[in-house]
Protein backbone atom coordinates (compact mmCIF):
# COMPACT_ATOMS: atom_id res chain seq x y z
CA UNK A 1 0.00 0.00 0.00
CA UNK A 2 2.65 2.68 0.94
CA UNK A 3 4.54 2.27 -2.13
CA UNK A 4 1.26 2.49 -4.16
CA UNK A 5 0.80 5.61 -2.60
CA UNK A 6 4.13 7.42 -2.82
CA UNK A 7 3.59 6.12 -6.95
CA UNK A 8 0.69 8.30 -6.68
CA UNK A 9 1.46 11.43 -4.22
CA UNK A 10 5.54 11.02 -4.51
CA UNK A 11 7.06 9.55 -1.63
CA UNK A 12 7.85 13.34 -0.22
CA UNK A 13 4.01 13.63 0.17
CA UNK A 14 4.07 10.35 2.32
CA UNK A 15 4.75 10.17 5.94
CA UNK A 16 5.01 6.97 8.33
CA UNK A 17 7.57 7.41 10.31
CA UNK A 18 6.54 7.43 14.26
CA UNK A 19 7.53 10.83 15.10
CA UNK A 20 6.28 12.10 11.92
CA UNK A 21 2.56 10.61 11.99
CA UNK A 22 2.12 11.31 15.71
CA UNK A 23 0.63 15.21 15.21
CA UNK A 24 -1.82 13.94 13.24
CA UNK A 25 -2.81 11.43 16.31
CA UNK A 26 -5.12 13.71 17.57
CA UNK A 27 -7.14 16.83 16.89
CA UNK A 28 -8.88 19.53 19.37
CA UNK A 29 -11.14 16.67 21.18
CA UNK A 30 -9.59 15.81 24.27
CA UNK A 31 -8.81 12.30 24.97
CA UNK A 32 -9.07 10.99 22.09
CA UNK A 33 -6.09 9.55 20.27
CA UNK A 34 -4.96 7.00 17.59
CA UNK A 35 -1.80 6.13 15.71
CA UNK A 36 -2.40 6.48 11.63
CA UNK A 37 -0.62 3.88 9.14
CA UNK A 38 0.82 6.86 7.14
CA UNK A 39 -0.33 10.63 6.45
CA UNK A 40 -0.86 11.95 2.90
CA UNK A 41 -0.37 15.66 2.13
CA UNK A 42 -2.00 15.02 -1.97
CA UNK A 43 -1.60 18.17 -4.70
CA UNK A 44 -4.25 17.65 -6.54
CA UNK A 45 -7.80 16.53 -6.92
CA UNK A 46 -6.61 13.58 -10.01
CA UNK A 47 -4.05 12.35 -7.17
CA UNK A 48 -7.02 12.19 -4.60
CA UNK A 49 -9.52 10.44 -7.12
CA UNK A 50 -6.69 7.77 -8.07
CA UNK A 51 -5.56 7.19 -4.32
CA UNK A 52 -9.77 6.68 -3.46
CA UNK A 53 -10.08 3.96 -6.21
CA UNK A 54 -7.42 2.38 -5.27
CA UNK A 55 -8.19 2.31 -1.24
CA UNK A 56 -11.54 1.76 -2.18
CA UNK A 57 -10.86 -1.31 -4.23
CA UNK A 58 -8.53 -2.61 -1.29
CA UNK A 59 -10.87 -1.37 1.95
CA UNK A 60 -8.24 1.02 3.38
CA UNK A 61 -9.96 3.10 5.47
CA UNK A 62 -9.34 7.24 4.50
CA UNK A 63 -10.30 9.78 7.23
CA UNK A 64 -9.82 13.26 5.90
CA UNK A 65 -7.95 16.06 8.20
CA UNK A 66 -7.81 19.81 7.07
CA UNK A 67 -5.67 21.30 10.07
CA UNK A 68 -7.15 19.06 12.98
CA UNK A 69 -8.58 21.87 15.46
CA UNK A 70 -12.15 20.09 14.96
CA UNK A 71 -13.72 19.27 18.77
CA UNK A 72 -15.39 16.72 17.86
CA UNK A 73 -12.97 13.67 16.92
CA UNK A 74 -13.79 13.73 13.49
CA UNK A 75 -10.07 13.68 11.84
CA UNK A 76 -9.42 10.96 14.56
CA UNK A 77 -7.43 8.46 12.95
CA UNK A 78 -9.18 4.68 13.02
CA UNK A 79 -8.97 2.33 16.12
CA UNK A 80 -7.42 -0.50 13.41
CA UNK A 81 -4.32 1.34 12.81
CA UNK A 82 -4.32 0.28 9.49
CA UNK A 83 -6.19 4.02 8.08
CA UNK A 84 -4.41 6.78 6.02
CA UNK A 85 -4.56 10.72 6.82
CA UNK A 86 -5.33 12.60 3.97
CA UNK A 87 -4.39 15.39 5.12
CA UNK A 88 -5.19 19.01 2.85
CA UNK A 89 -2.88 21.54 4.28
CA UNK A 90 -0.30 21.68 1.18
CA UNK A 91 -3.69 22.13 -0.78
CA UNK A 92 -4.61 25.50 -0.21
CA UNK A 93 -4.09 27.84 -3.29
CA UNK A 94 -6.40 30.67 -4.02
CA UNK A 95 -7.76 29.58 -7.43
CA UNK A 96 -9.92 32.39 -8.78
CA UNK A 97 -11.25 35.35 -7.54
CA UNK A 98 -14.37 36.73 -9.57
CA UNK A 99 -14.88 40.40 -8.23
CA UNK A 100 -18.09 40.30 -10.87
CA UNK A 101 -19.24 37.79 -9.48
CA UNK A 102 -18.33 38.22 -5.70
CA UNK A 103 -17.26 34.29 -5.75
CA UNK A 104 -13.83 32.94 -5.12
CA UNK A 105 -12.84 29.44 -5.64
CA UNK A 106 -9.97 28.05 -3.37
CA UNK A 107 -8.81 24.21 -2.34
CA UNK A 108 -9.80 22.95 0.84
CA UNK A 109 -6.48 23.24 2.95
CA UNK A 110 -6.76 27.22 2.51
CA UNK A 111 -6.90 28.38 6.07
CA UNK A 112 -10.36 30.57 7.15
CA UNK A 113 -8.20 33.92 8.31
CA UNK A 114 -6.08 33.57 5.04
CA UNK A 115 -9.03 33.48 2.67
CA UNK A 116 -10.94 36.62 4.30
CA UNK A 117 -7.11 38.40 4.28
CA UNK A 118 -7.25 37.72 0.92
CA UNK A 119 -10.65 38.66 -0.11
CA UNK A 120 -10.33 41.88 1.80
CA UNK A 121 -7.80 43.26 -0.18
CA UNK A 122 -10.42 43.61 -3.02
CA UNK A 123 -13.31 45.66 -0.36
CA UNK A 124 -14.99 42.03 -0.40
CA UNK A 125 -15.39 40.20 2.97
CA UNK A 126 -16.07 36.22 3.97
CA UNK A 127 -18.26 36.36 7.09
CA UNK A 128 -17.53 33.14 8.74
CA UNK A 129 -15.18 33.71 10.96
CA UNK A 130 -15.36 30.41 13.57
CA UNK A 131 -12.59 31.11 16.71
CA UNK A 132 -9.76 28.80 15.46
CA UNK A 133 -9.71 30.51 12.24
CA UNK A 134 -6.17 31.10 12.35
CA UNK A 135 -5.79 27.50 12.02
CA UNK A 136 -8.95 26.09 10.76
CA UNK A 137 -9.35 25.34 7.06
CA UNK A 138 -11.97 26.14 4.54
CA UNK A 139 -12.64 22.28 4.19
CA UNK A 140 -12.84 21.45 7.77
CA UNK A 141 -15.18 24.83 8.00
CA UNK A 142 -17.50 22.91 5.10
CA UNK A 143 -17.39 19.28 6.67
CA UNK A 144 -18.31 20.96 9.63
CA UNK A 145 -20.57 23.64 8.66
CA UNK A 146 -18.74 26.00 10.71
CA UNK A 147 -20.26 28.68 12.52
CA UNK A 148 -18.52 31.68 14.00
CA UNK A 149 -18.89 34.95 16.28
CA UNK A 150 -20.59 36.92 13.48
CA UNK A 151 -22.89 33.96 13.13
CA UNK A 152 -26.04 35.68 13.83
CA UNK A 153 -26.42 38.19 11.34
CA UNK A 154 -24.42 36.55 8.83
CA UNK A 155 -25.10 32.84 9.10
CA UNK A 156 -22.86 29.87 9.07
CA UNK A 157 -20.53 28.33 6.32
CA UNK A 158 -23.14 26.42 4.14
CA UNK A 159 -24.69 30.46 3.16
CA UNK A 160 -21.60 30.92 1.51
CA UNK A 161 -20.91 27.71 -0.54
CA UNK A 162 -21.71 28.08 -3.77
CA UNK A 163 -20.04 24.98 -5.64
CA UNK A 164 -18.08 22.31 -4.56
CA UNK A 165 -15.59 20.02 -6.38
CA UNK A 166 -16.38 16.35 -4.16
CA UNK A 167 -14.31 12.87 -4.97
CA UNK A 168 -16.67 10.23 -4.11
CA UNK A 169 -15.53 7.23 -2.15
CA UNK A 170 -15.07 5.45 -5.93
CA UNK A 171 -12.88 7.67 -6.87
CA UNK A 172 -15.32 9.54 -9.16
CA UNK A 173 -15.11 13.42 -9.19
CA UNK A 174 -18.35 15.29 -9.20
CA UNK A 175 -19.21 19.37 -9.57
CA UNK A 176 -22.00 20.40 -7.43
CA UNK A 177 -23.61 23.84 -8.03
CA UNK A 178 -22.52 26.86 -9.52
CA UNK A 179 -21.95 30.90 -9.31
CA UNK A 180 -25.58 31.47 -10.14
CA UNK A 181 -27.39 33.38 -7.78
CA UNK A 182 -30.95 31.17 -8.86
CA UNK A 183 -30.75 27.66 -9.39
CA UNK A 184 -33.05 24.47 -8.74
CA UNK A 185 -32.22 22.05 -11.36
CA UNK A 186 -32.39 18.61 -9.19
CA UNK A 187 -31.27 18.18 -5.84
CA UNK A 188 -29.35 20.55 -3.90
CA UNK A 189 -26.86 17.58 -3.41
CA UNK A 190 -24.25 20.19 -2.17
CA UNK A 191 -26.31 20.71 1.00
CA UNK A 192 -25.58 17.40 1.56
CA UNK A 193 -21.91 17.54 1.60
CA UNK A 194 -21.99 20.29 3.96
CA UNK A 195 -21.41 19.29 7.20
CA UNK A 196 -21.23 15.57 6.47
CA UNK A 197 -18.07 15.14 8.66
CA UNK A 198 -16.12 14.13 5.96
CA UNK A 199 -17.67 10.69 6.13
CA UNK A 200 -19.97 10.83 2.60
CA UNK A 201 -17.49 12.61 0.10
CA UNK A 202 -13.78 14.55 0.08
CA UNK A 203 -14.38 17.87 -0.51
CA UNK A 204 -10.93 19.25 -3.47
CA UNK A 205 -12.72 22.32 -4.34
CA UNK A 206 -15.06 25.45 -2.55
CA UNK A 207 -16.81 28.17 -4.79
CA UNK A 208 -17.84 30.86 -1.44
CA UNK A 209 -19.81 33.57 -1.85
CA UNK A 210 -18.35 36.79 -1.06
CA UNK A 211 -20.08 39.95 -0.22
CA UNK A 212 -19.22 43.61 0.29
CA UNK A 213 -17.29 44.46 3.34
CA UNK A 214 -19.16 46.88 5.74
CA UNK A 215 -18.31 50.45 5.85
CA UNK A 216 -18.05 50.51 9.68
CA UNK A 217 -18.43 49.05 12.57
CA UNK A 218 -18.68 49.66 16.29
CA UNK A 219 -17.76 47.25 19.10
CA UNK A 220 -18.99 46.92 22.82
CA UNK A 221 -18.58 45.14 26.07
CA UNK A 222 -21.47 45.12 28.43
CA UNK A 223 -20.79 43.39 32.06
CA UNK A 224 -23.75 42.57 34.36
CA UNK A 225 -24.12 41.32 38.09
CA UNK A 226 -26.91 39.03 36.72
CA UNK A 227 -26.91 36.83 33.81
CA UNK A 228 -30.78 37.31 33.76
CA UNK A 229 -30.22 40.95 32.77
CA UNK A 230 -27.85 39.60 30.04
CA UNK A 231 -30.35 37.32 28.73
CA UNK A 232 -32.71 39.50 28.79
CA UNK A 233 -30.91 42.27 26.79
CA UNK A 234 -30.01 40.02 23.95
CA UNK A 235 -33.71 38.61 23.37
CA UNK A 236 -34.68 42.79 23.82
CA UNK A 237 -32.03 44.11 21.13
CA UNK A 238 -33.61 41.20 18.72
CA UNK A 239 -37.23 42.37 19.34
CA UNK A 240 -36.45 45.74 18.71
CA UNK A 241 -35.56 44.36 14.99
CA UNK A 242 -31.68 45.08 15.11
CA UNK A 243 -29.33 42.20 14.35
CA UNK A 244 -26.25 42.80 15.50
CA UNK A 245 -23.07 40.87 13.91
CA UNK A 246 -22.10 39.77 16.93
CA UNK A 247 -23.77 38.94 20.53
CA UNK A 248 -21.39 36.84 22.45
CA UNK A 249 -21.80 35.83 25.97
CA UNK A 250 -18.76 35.28 28.79
CA UNK A 251 -19.98 33.10 32.43
CA UNK A 252 -18.41 34.65 35.48
CA UNK A 253 -15.68 31.58 35.86
CA UNK A 254 -14.91 32.42 32.14
CA UNK A 255 -14.42 36.37 33.16
CA UNK A 256 -11.93 35.89 36.13
CA UNK A 257 -10.30 33.15 33.76
CA UNK A 258 -9.79 36.13 30.84
CA UNK A 259 -8.82 38.86 32.59
CA UNK A 260 -6.13 36.31 34.34
CA UNK A 261 -4.95 35.50 31.39
CA UNK A 262 -4.92 38.36 29.03
CA UNK A 263 -5.20 41.71 31.51
CA UNK A 264 -8.23 43.32 29.67
CA UNK A 265 -9.46 44.74 32.36
CA UNK A 266 -12.48 43.05 33.31
CA UNK A 267 -14.84 43.46 36.22
CA UNK A 268 -14.43 40.23 38.51
CA UNK A 269 -17.55 40.77 40.14
CA UNK A 270 -19.90 40.44 37.46
CA UNK A 271 -21.97 37.38 36.21
CA UNK A 272 -22.02 38.30 32.85
CA UNK A 273 -20.52 40.05 29.91
CA UNK A 274 -21.66 40.55 26.86
CA UNK A 275 -19.54 41.24 23.75
CA UNK A 276 -21.82 43.53 21.12
CA UNK A 277 -20.47 44.42 17.13
CA UNK A 278 -22.93 46.12 14.92
CA UNK A 279 -21.83 46.97 11.01
CA UNK A 280 -22.70 48.11 8.29
CA UNK A 281 -22.82 51.62 7.04
CA UNK A 282 -21.68 54.90 9.56
CA UNK A 283 -25.35 56.03 10.26
CA UNK A 284 -26.81 52.63 10.38
CA UNK A 285 -24.03 51.73 12.90
CA UNK A 286 -24.39 54.78 14.90
CA UNK A 287 -27.84 54.20 15.31
CA UNK A 288 -27.83 50.81 16.04
CA UNK A 289 -24.51 51.33 18.97
CA UNK A 290 -26.94 53.84 20.25
CA UNK A 291 -30.02 51.61 20.57
CA UNK A 292 -28.28 48.74 22.02
CA UNK A 293 -26.44 50.50 24.49
CA UNK A 294 -30.00 51.49 25.75
CA UNK A 295 -31.18 48.49 25.55
CA UNK A 296 -28.39 46.91 28.20
CA UNK A 297 -28.62 50.35 30.70
CA UNK A 298 -32.76 49.71 30.79
CA UNK A 299 -31.78 46.22 31.74
CA UNK A 300 -29.81 46.98 34.58
CA UNK A 301 -25.83 46.78 32.67
CA UNK A 302 -23.37 47.72 35.04
CA UNK A 303 -20.84 49.49 32.78
CA UNK A 304 -20.80 49.52 29.19
CA UNK A 305 -17.28 50.05 27.20
CA UNK A 306 -17.18 51.09 23.87
CA UNK A 307 -14.24 51.14 21.54
CA UNK A 308 -13.53 54.11 19.81
CA UNK A 309 -11.27 52.79 17.34
CA UNK A 310 -9.98 49.22 15.69
CA UNK A 311 -7.58 48.46 18.12
CA UNK A 312 -9.91 49.22 20.74
CA UNK A 313 -12.52 47.06 19.35
CA UNK A 314 -9.93 44.54 19.00
CA UNK A 315 -9.07 44.71 22.38
CA UNK A 316 -12.35 44.09 23.22
CA UNK A 317 -13.32 41.18 21.38
CA UNK A 318 -10.28 39.82 22.22
CA UNK A 319 -12.29 39.10 25.33
CA UNK A 320 -14.37 36.58 23.63
CA UNK A 321 -11.34 35.08 21.81
CA UNK A 322 -9.63 33.97 23.76
CA UNK A 323 -12.40 32.47 26.22
CA UNK A 324 -10.78 28.77 25.32
CA UNK A 325 -7.35 29.29 25.65
CA UNK A 326 -7.91 31.24 28.89
CA UNK A 327 -9.56 28.12 30.28
CA UNK A 328 -7.13 25.52 28.76
CA UNK A 329 -4.19 27.44 30.97
CA UNK A 330 -6.59 26.77 34.10
CA UNK A 331 -6.54 22.77 33.94
CA UNK A 332 -4.54 19.91 32.66
CA UNK A 333 -7.67 19.31 30.72
CA UNK A 334 -10.64 21.29 29.09
CA UNK A 335 -13.65 19.41 27.66
CA UNK A 336 -15.49 21.95 25.44
CA UNK A 337 -19.23 21.40 24.32
CA UNK A 338 -21.20 22.50 22.00
CA UNK A 339 -25.00 22.79 22.99
CA UNK A 340 -27.40 25.04 21.15
CA UNK A 341 -31.38 25.85 22.37
CA UNK A 342 -34.24 28.71 21.22
CA UNK A 343 -32.82 31.85 22.71
CA UNK A 344 -35.42 31.93 24.67
CA UNK A 345 -34.49 29.04 26.78
CA UNK A 346 -31.09 30.14 26.95
CA UNK A 347 -31.33 31.18 30.85
CA UNK A 348 -32.53 28.10 31.62
CA UNK A 349 -29.54 26.05 29.99
CA UNK A 350 -27.26 28.17 32.10
CA UNK A 351 -28.90 27.42 35.04
CA UNK A 352 -28.72 23.53 34.11
CA UNK A 353 -25.14 23.84 33.33
CA UNK A 354 -24.02 25.50 36.63
CA UNK A 355 -26.09 23.28 38.55
CA UNK A 356 -25.21 20.20 36.89
CA UNK A 357 -21.38 21.17 37.24
CA UNK A 358 -22.26 21.74 40.91
CA UNK A 359 -24.30 18.71 41.76
CA UNK A 360 -21.27 16.48 39.89
CA UNK A 361 -18.38 18.65 42.02
CA UNK A 362 -16.94 19.79 38.78
CA UNK A 363 -15.79 23.18 37.70
CA UNK A 364 -17.27 24.67 34.46
CA UNK A 365 -16.59 28.03 32.31
CA UNK A 366 -19.66 28.71 29.91
CA UNK A 367 -19.04 30.96 26.88
CA UNK A 368 -20.78 31.07 23.43
CA UNK A 369 -22.66 32.79 20.66
CA UNK A 370 -25.83 33.65 22.78
CA UNK A 371 -27.42 35.28 20.01
CA UNK A 372 -27.30 32.25 18.12
CA UNK A 373 -28.39 30.25 21.23
CA UNK A 374 -25.26 28.37 21.10
CA UNK A 375 -23.69 28.00 24.54
CA UNK A 376 -19.96 26.33 25.52
CA UNK A 377 -19.82 24.70 28.79
CA UNK A 378 -16.35 24.16 29.31
CA UNK A 379 -15.47 21.12 32.15
CA UNK A 380 -11.82 21.97 33.36
CA UNK A 381 -10.47 18.74 34.77
CA UNK A 382 -7.74 16.49 34.36
CA UNK A 383 -8.34 13.41 32.04
CA UNK A 384 -5.56 11.19 34.06
CA UNK A 385 -8.28 11.32 36.61
CA UNK A 386 -10.45 8.08 35.53
CA UNK A 387 -13.34 9.02 38.28
CA UNK A 388 -13.39 12.81 36.99
CA UNK A 389 -14.07 11.95 33.50
CA UNK A 390 -16.91 9.54 34.75
CA UNK A 391 -18.49 12.64 36.38
CA UNK A 392 -17.83 14.63 33.12
CA UNK A 393 -19.45 11.72 31.05
CA UNK A 394 -22.57 12.21 33.22
CA UNK A 395 -22.94 15.84 33.42
CA UNK A 396 -22.88 15.79 29.66
CA UNK A 397 -25.36 13.28 29.53
CA UNK A 398 -27.71 15.64 31.88
CA UNK A 399 -26.62 18.78 29.81
CA UNK A 400 -27.55 17.03 26.44
CA UNK A 401 -30.50 15.15 27.55
CA UNK A 402 -32.14 19.09 28.74
CA UNK A 403 -31.06 20.74 25.77
CA UNK A 404 -32.89 18.18 24.12
CA UNK A 405 -36.05 18.94 26.18
CA UNK A 406 -35.69 22.23 25.76
CA UNK A 407 -36.24 22.10 21.66
CA UNK A 408 -32.31 22.56 21.12
CA UNK A 409 -29.74 19.98 19.47
CA UNK A 410 -26.92 18.67 20.83
CA UNK A 411 -24.41 20.43 18.59
CA UNK A 412 -24.93 23.53 17.26
CA UNK A 413 -21.33 23.82 15.23
CA UNK A 414 -18.80 21.25 16.05
CA UNK A 415 -20.13 18.38 14.84
CA UNK A 416 -20.86 14.50 15.71
CA UNK A 417 -17.73 13.06 15.24
CA UNK A 418 -16.60 10.43 18.00
CA UNK A 419 -17.31 12.30 20.91
CA UNK A 420 -21.28 12.76 20.55
CA UNK A 421 -21.72 8.99 18.45
CA UNK A 422 -23.76 7.90 21.54
CA UNK A 423 -26.45 10.50 22.05
CA UNK A 424 -26.92 11.29 17.89
CA UNK A 425 -29.65 8.40 18.09
CA UNK A 426 -32.31 10.34 20.90
CA UNK A 427 -31.24 13.64 19.64
CA UNK A 428 -32.54 13.09 15.74
CA UNK A 429 -34.11 9.92 16.16
CA UNK A 430 -33.59 5.87 14.93
CA UNK A 431 -35.27 6.86 11.82
CA UNK A 432 -33.51 9.50 10.78
CA UNK A 433 -30.58 7.33 11.57
CA UNK A 434 -31.76 5.12 9.68
CA UNK A 435 -31.83 7.18 6.42
CA UNK A 436 -28.62 8.51 6.80
CA UNK A 437 -26.90 4.92 7.00
CA UNK A 438 -29.25 4.05 3.65
CA UNK A 439 -27.22 7.93 2.15
CA UNK A 440 -24.10 6.46 3.59
CA UNK A 441 -24.43 3.13 2.19
CA UNK A 442 -25.11 4.91 -1.69
CA UNK A 443 -22.10 6.79 -1.64
CA UNK A 444 -19.67 4.98 0.04
CA UNK A 445 -20.99 0.90 0.12
CA UNK A 446 -17.42 -0.31 1.37
CA UNK A 447 -17.23 2.31 4.47
CA UNK A 448 -14.02 3.15 3.50
CA UNK A 449 -14.22 7.14 4.10
CA UNK A 450 -14.25 8.55 7.62
CA UNK A 451 -15.41 5.28 8.94
CA UNK A 452 -16.96 4.89 12.52
CA UNK A 453 -17.27 8.54 12.68
CA UNK A 454 -21.23 9.84 13.58
CA UNK A 455 -22.65 6.56 13.17
CA UNK A 456 -21.80 3.05 13.26
CA UNK A 457 -22.52 1.53 9.77
C1 LIG B 1 -9.99 27.38 19.81
C2 LIG B 1 -11.05 26.79 18.91
C3 LIG B 1 -12.14 27.58 18.58
C4 LIG B 1 -13.13 27.06 17.73
N1 LIG B 1 -14.18 27.87 17.41
C5 LIG B 1 -15.13 27.41 16.57
C6 LIG B 1 -16.24 28.26 16.20
O1 LIG B 1 -16.34 29.42 16.61
N2 LIG B 1 -17.16 27.73 15.37
C7 LIG B 1 -17.06 26.46 14.87
O2 LIG B 1 -17.93 26.05 14.10
N3 LIG B 1 -16.04 25.64 15.23
C8 LIG B 1 -15.07 26.08 16.04
N4 LIG B 1 -14.02 25.26 16.37
C9 LIG B 1 -13.97 23.88 15.85
C10 LIG B 1 -13.13 23.69 14.56
O3 LIG B 1 -12.12 24.66 14.45
C11 LIG B 1 -14.00 23.70 13.30
O4 LIG B 1 -14.83 22.56 13.29
C12 LIG B 1 -13.20 23.74 11.99
O5 LIG B 1 -14.07 23.88 10.89
C13 LIG B 1 -12.33 22.51 11.75
O6 LIG B 1 -11.45 22.81 10.68
P1 LIG B 1 -10.14 21.93 10.45
O7 LIG B 1 -9.55 22.36 9.14
O8 LIG B 1 -9.22 22.01 11.59
O9 LIG B 1 -10.77 20.48 10.28
P2 LIG B 1 -10.36 19.11 10.98
O10 LIG B 1 -10.45 19.22 12.44
O11 LIG B 1 -9.09 18.64 10.40
O12 LIG B 1 -11.54 18.19 10.43
C14 LIG B 1 -12.87 18.37 10.87
C15 LIG B 1 -13.78 17.40 10.11
O13 LIG B 1 -13.80 17.75 8.73
C16 LIG B 1 -13.42 16.65 7.91
N5 LIG B 1 -12.69 17.26 6.78
C17 LIG B 1 -11.64 18.12 6.84
N6 LIG B 1 -11.30 18.51 5.60
C18 LIG B 1 -12.15 17.88 4.74
C19 LIG B 1 -12.30 17.88 3.33
N7 LIG B 1 -11.53 18.62 2.52
N8 LIG B 1 -13.27 17.11 2.78
C20 LIG B 1 -14.10 16.35 3.57
N9 LIG B 1 -13.99 16.32 4.91
C21 LIG B 1 -13.03 17.08 5.48
C22 LIG B 1 -12.60 15.75 8.82
O14 LIG B 1 -12.65 14.40 8.39
C23 LIG B 1 -13.31 15.95 10.15
O15 LIG B 1 -14.44 15.12 10.23
C24 LIG B 1 -13.02 25.73 17.23
C25 LIG B 1 -11.91 24.96 17.59
C26 LIG B 1 -10.94 25.47 18.40
C27 LIG B 1 -9.75 24.61 18.74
Amino acid sequence: MLEKLKDIVGAENVLTELEDIFPYSFDGAPAMWQMPKAVVFPQTTEQISKFLAYANEKRIPVVPRGNGSGLSGGSLPVPTGDGVVLCFSQMDRLLELDVQNLTVLVEPGMRTLQLCENVEKTGLFYPPDPGSMKISTIGGNIAENSGGLRGLKYGVTRNYVMGIEVVLASGKVIWLGNKCVKDVAGFSLKDLFIGSEGVLGVVTKALLRLVPAPESSKTMLAIFENMDDAAKTVSDIIASHIIPCTLEFLDKTTIECVENYAHIGLPLDCEAVLLMETDGSISQVEKEAEAMTAIARQNRCKDMRIAANKEESFKLAEARRVALSALAKVSPTTVLEDVTVPRSELVKMVRCVQNTAQQEGLKVGIFGHFGDGNLHPTFLVDEKNPEEMKRVESAFEKIFREAIDLGGSVTGEHGIGLAKKKILPEAVGENTIEIMRIVKKTLDPNCILNPGKVFDF
